[in-house]
C-alpha cells in the first residue's frame, strides 16, 4: 500500500499504520540495523539512560513493539520495579513478548494491546511513559500526548524520541538520499517490502520538527518542557513533566 503524500483520511490511516507493521513486524530489528547501521541502539540507551526513573518504579512504554525500550527500561527499575509494553499492533507485541522471553525478562513485564490516543490505564498510574519512534504514526498526536499526561503520577515525566529535523543544511541531500533511495531498496530486499520503508521515509519529514513538538507538549499540559537533538537532529528526545 503505497500513499505517497496525499491526505489520507484519518480511519485509512490507521489500518494502513496496521497493515505496514503487519508486514514489517518479522524484520523490524534487522532493518532498525541495517537502516540506521546499528545507531538506534546508542540512540535508545542514551533515551532511557538520560531518564527519570529509579529502581522499584512503574513505567509505560507505548508504541513498545519489539521492546528495545523497554529492555532498557526494565534494567533501570530493576526487580521490584514493573513495565508495561503497549502497542496497537498485535504482530509487533508478539515478536516483543517472545524477544523478552528469550532475554530472560518475564516477571514485572506486562503486554498491552492498546492505542496511544485513548489509553486503558487509570489516572496517576505510572512514573514514568515513553515513547521511542512510534509518535509520528499516531493520527492524533495531541491525543496520544494528553493521554501520557494523564497516566503520569505527579512529578512523573514523558518522554518522546522521535526522529526530527536535520539542522545542517548540507547534510540533507545525502540524509534524503538514504532515506528515499537507499531504505526503499533495502526494504524490497530484505524484508520484500519497499512500500513499507518508503513509508516510513515519507512519515518522518511530515512530523513535527523540533520547537513544534515542543510546543505541543506544552500545549498538551506538560510543564518544564525541553528537547535536545542526537546525531545532529536526526532525531530528538524531548521530555515533558506533569506538575
Ligand atoms: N518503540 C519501538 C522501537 O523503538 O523499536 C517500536 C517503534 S515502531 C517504528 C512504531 C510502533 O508504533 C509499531 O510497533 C506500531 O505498531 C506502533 N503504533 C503505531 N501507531 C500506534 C498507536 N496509535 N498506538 C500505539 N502504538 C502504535
Amino acid at each position: 500500500t503505497h500513499f505517497g503524500y496525499r491526505e489520507v483520511p484519518v480511519g485509512e490511516k490507521q489500518k494502513l499504520v496496521g497493515e505496514v507493521f503487519s508486514s514489517v513486524a518479522g524484520s523490524y530489528d534487522l532493518m532498525n540495523d541495517l537502516m540506521s547501521l546499528g545507531i538506534h541502539r546508542m540512540w535508545k540507551r542514551h533515551f532511557v539512560g538520560t531518564a527519570q526513573v529509579k529502581r522499584g518504579d512503574r513505567v509505560l512504554d507505548l508504541a513498545g513493539g519489539t521492546g528495545d525500550v523497554a529492555a532498557l527500561l526494565r534494567e533501570r527499575v530493576g526487580a521490584d520495579g514493573s513495565v508495561v509494553l503497549g502497542d496497537i499492533n498485535g504482530a509487533m507485541l508478539r515478536v516483543g513478548r517472545d524477544r523478552m522471553t528469550d532475554r530472560g525478562f518475564v516477571r514485572g513485564f506486562e503486554y498491552v494491546q492498546c492505542n496511544a490516543e485513548s489509553l486503558p490505564f487509570p489516572d496517576a498510574s505510572f512514573d514514568l511513559a515513553t515513547i521511542a519512534f512510534g509518535l509520528r504514526n499516531v493520527t492524533d498526536k495531541d491525543a496520544a500526548l494528553r493521554e501520557m499526561l494523564r497516566v503520569l503520577k505527579v512529578g512523573g515525566q514523558a518522554r518522546v524520541l522521535e526522529f526530527s529535523q536535520v539542522r545542517a543544511e548540507w547534510f540533507r541531500p545525502l540524509y534524503d538520499f538514504h532515506s528515499f533511495k537507499v531504505l526503499p531498496r533495502l526494504g524490497k530486499l530484505c524484508a520484500q517490502d519497499a512500500d513499507s520503508y518508503q513509508y516510513l521515509a515519507e512519515s518522518i519529514r511530515r512530523h513535527p520538527p523540533q520547537a513544534q513538538l515542543q510546543a505541543m507538549m506544552e500545549a498538551a499540559g506538560f510543564a518544564r518542557c525541553s528537547h535536545r537533538d542526537l546525531s545532529g537532529g536526526i532525531v530528538a528526545i524531548h521530555s515533558g513533566y506533569r506538575v
